[in-house]
């Protein structure tokens, strides 16, 4: 009888498409904490339900723009870990469409090419007042001390206030990236959910629409966040031991040197 993880394995060696739909936890072994998380230092004051609004902007732009500076400057000292890394090295043998809810970097600074990003980026701010996106902020003073007040810069185009180029709660998602996730699902034959309590909407969405258009969903958590079922399969541990893992039991023949 074959292992859980064999059996996973088993089902990626079979697929020829691959979509990894991540969330906070893949991040969280490189030392980012997740949503679940409680927050700490000066933020543990501050509800990220609250500060992650355009009501909190437009109330104090300062405080928000700084969160996020703060947020970026931890993001840039982090690196990758061994998932990141491992999904990176399961898109030279197959192909693999990363759709990533989180908004930092690590996807793609492990090697990954095609990375959708639905809620944004830290790197790619926007106008409050005009929408558009100028081009990305130099990285020049890293903000390393937390709960900073930072006015935000300006737009180039019509001196409006810039804001983080992320989701925030009660908003839309990127049209175009949504549009490619959704037939990304609907065309794989695995699809690998990691690190996401899969409670954040439509976002969710994603492994839903996978299994309803025949796929296999693969949960790897350290919780149990789905039941398994024929088409459903739960690998319960950190992602930095799993995915690692299921790559290297894929063989010398299916993975290139
Ligand atoms: P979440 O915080 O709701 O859930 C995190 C999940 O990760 C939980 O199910 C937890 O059990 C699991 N987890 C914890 N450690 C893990 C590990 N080592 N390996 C695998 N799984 C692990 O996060 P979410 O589902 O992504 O949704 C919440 C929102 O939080 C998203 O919209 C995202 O944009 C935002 N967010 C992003 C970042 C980031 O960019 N790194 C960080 C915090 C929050
Ligand atoms: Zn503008």
């Amino acid at each position: 009888m074959p292992s859980p993880i064999e059996t996973v394995a088993a089902l990626i060696r079979d697929a020829k498409r691959i979509v990894v739909f991540t969330g906070a936890g893949i991040s969280a072994e490189s030392g980012i904490p997740t949503f679940r998380d409680p927050m700490t230092g000066i933020w543990a004051h501050h509800d990220p339900e609250k500060l992650e609004t355009a009501d909190a902007f437009r109330k104090d732009a300062a405080l928000v723009w700084g969160w996020y500076m703060w947020r970026r400057a931890h993001v840039a000292g982090a690196v990758p870990n061994a998932a990141h890394l491992a999904i990176a090295q399961l898109a030279r043998v197959r192909e693999v469409t990363v759709v990533t809810q989180n908004i930092d970097d690590l996807h793609a600074r492990a090697g990954s090419t095609d990375v959708i990003h639905l809620h944004g980026s830290l790197a790619q701010p926007k106008c409050f007042a005009c929408h558009r996106t100028p081009a990305a902020l130099p990285f020049e003073n890293p903000v390393t001390s937390e709960g900073l007040r930072i006015e935000p810069p300006r737009c180039p185009r019509c001196n409006g206030k810039l804001r983080p180029g992320v989701v925030w709660f009660g908003e839309n998602l990127p049209a175009a990236a949504w549009k490619r996730a959704v037939l990304a699902a609907k065309e794989c034959d695995v699809l690998l959910s990691i690190g996401t309590s899969g409670v954040v909407f439509p976002a969710a969405e994603i492994p839903i629409v996978a299994h309803h258009a025949g796929a296999c969903v693969v949960h790897i958590n350290p919780a149990q966040v789905a039941q398994p079922s024929s088409r459903e399969f739960c690998l319960i541990g950190r992602a930095a031991e799993h995915v690692p893992a299921l790559v290297s039991l894929l063989g010398p023949a299916d993975l290139p040197s």
